[in-house]
């Protein structure tokens, strides 16, 4: 697909620029070797330079010029998503957001940064007068705000907020579009949802405005369980306890603590399930009562408490996918699914995983808030023995089990996520990218709007 190359990188002098094929190639990957099946599918894959602009100007220079040219152009902040979001398919540009890292103001009440500020940073800013902003992947400490709002959906104060998806989350997005004229449009209320977990196909985020709020002094636990039911038991009832203010909840079925979350070891009990939270320094007592009228749930570690040590990892990066990575740096053959769990029948599901998948699937939980109602939504460790195996046990889960998976094996937007075309997303695209140039490849829709899903086959586009 990559169109006139040559003349497109010689009418784009002057910028920051790389054509070097290594360099290019380490830009051209994100976290996709997180899934052994991406891993064989994306390993060649690579641009064909890199483009790092200094502003909005240059942006709207680089797209005009790749549109001219008929050449691709994939958006990458950090590389930090791990379903191959921002690795170039088709080849082309890819389009750098490292300079576009400045944070533009900070309100009482929202904050506006350039896509390519590190979560982290903003995070830091926000507290220096008193805020904290909302939500934050677990990779917050290298990932950027662009490729959380692009790339990411959910993670750290779901608790609280619910996700991406939640309106209030986000407040204004602006964007150029890819056309012979770019333009710069800006997205407010329910339009953000055009842009928002798009991979990046339907235009280049310039820049964003996000809520937020009074910040907290939140104090790191983590609670030993005897058993993975009574743990999700506790986590729901403690999720829903108001006076307990929490940013974070996650629950992790033995032996997922005692084999993974090695440098909190010395706290743990092997054999017991785990809870691990973010509670605020002024509702932990709260908790402790809590904890006090149970004989089954013991407060195993609080990262205030005069015997913690200094360097430990924040329980965060225990948590959401880290827990996959702490996993896969022990045990390279392991891997993850995503998948919804009805929280009317939790106990039932998690006995009809453990009757149909013993050992070879090991839950692990975060909790959201979807509606106002503290909800869980798996992300299980599986024991990867071959790709067949890994299909099948999707297959299960969804047709046996009758638990919607969301696929992080599949790099495209349906099989990822609702298994659906998202009109909303595929009508701005035809306004925003009219020749189909942006992050080409993740959009089923852009060449088969009628798409359905058919169980374990993967949608392969032809180059
Ligand atoms: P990238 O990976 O660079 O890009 C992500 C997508 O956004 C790509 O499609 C890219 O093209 C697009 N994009 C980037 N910038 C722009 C822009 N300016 N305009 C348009 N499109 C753009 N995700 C979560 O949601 N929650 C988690 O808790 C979480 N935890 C993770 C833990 C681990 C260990 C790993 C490996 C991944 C995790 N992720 C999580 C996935 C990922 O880290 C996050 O979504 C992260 O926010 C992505 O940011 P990034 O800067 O690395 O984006």
């Amino acid at each position: 697909m990559s169109g006139d190359l040559k003349a497109c990188i010689e009418a784009l002098s002057g910028l920051d620029l790389d054509v070097n094929p290594a360099t290019v190639q380490q830009k051209s990957r994100d976290l996709y070797w997180y899934s052994p099946i991406l891993k064989r599918q994306l390993g060649a894959v690579t641009a064909d330079f890199v483009v790092a602009p200094r502003n909005e100007d240059e942006i709207v220079r680089i797209l005009a010029t790749c549109w001219k040219h008929d050449v691709p152009v994939t958006v990458r902040g950090a590389g930090t998503g791990n379903y191959g979001q921002a690795m170039p398919l088709f080849g082309g540009a890819v389009l750098h957001t490292k300079h576009l890292d400045r944070i533009v103001r900070v309100g009482t009440d929202h904050m506006i940064a350039q896509p390519g500020v590190v979560i982290e940073h903003l995070e830091k800013t926000a507290r220096e007068s008193g805020r904290e902003i909302r939500l934050f992947p677990s990779t917050a400490g290298t990932a950027t705000i662009g490729g959380f709002i692009a790339g990411g959906s959910s993670g750290v104060g779901a608790i609280r907020w619910g996700g991406l998806r939640n309106p209030a989350n986000l407040r204004r997005l602006r964007l150029v579009t890819m056309e012979e004229m770019p333009r710069v449009i800006e997205l407010v209320g329910d339009d953000i949802s055009k842009a928002a977990h798009a991979y990046g196909v339907n235009g280049v985020i310039t820049e964003v405005e996000i809520p937020i709020d009074p910040a907290s002094d939140w104090v790191d636990v983590l609670i030993g369980v005897d058993g993975f039911d009574r743990a999700t038991e506790l986590a729901v009832a403690l999720g829903e306890d108001d006076t307990i203010s929490k940013r974070m909840l996650s629950t992790f079925e033995a032996p997922i603590p005692e084999l993974y979350f090695r440098r909190h070891g010395p706290f743990l009990v092997d054999g017991e399930a785990a809870i691990a939270m973010m509670v605020s320094r002024d509702t932990l007592p709260a908790l402790v009562a809590h904890l006090s009228r149970l004989d089954h749930a013991h407060l195993r570690f609080r990262a205030d408490a005069a015997e913690a040590p200094g360097k430990l990892p924040a329980v965060y990066e225990l948590a959401w996918n880290h827990t996959t990575l702490r996993a896969l740096r022990i045990d390279p053959s392991i891997t993850y699914l995503q998948m919804m769990l009805p929280r009317e029948k939790l106990a039932e599901s998690f006995a009809a995983v453990r009757e149909t998948f013993g050992d070879e699937l090991m839950m692990h939980c975060e909790f959201t808030r979807f509606d106002g109602v503290v909800t869980p939504v798996g992300l299980p460790l599986v024991r990867f023995t071959s790709e067949e195996r890994l299909e099948e046990i999707i297959m299960t889960i969804e047709a046996k089990l009758g638990l919607p998976v969301f696929n992080p094996h599949r790099v495209t937007l349906e099989e990822g996520g609702m298994k659906r075309t998202d009109v909303g997303q595929l009508e701005f695209k035809k306004q925003t990218d009219p020749k189909g140039l942006m992050n080409p490849g993740k959009m089923i829709a852009w060449t088969e709007p009628d798409w359905k899903p058919v169980p374990g086959k993967t949608f392969l586009f032809a180059k």
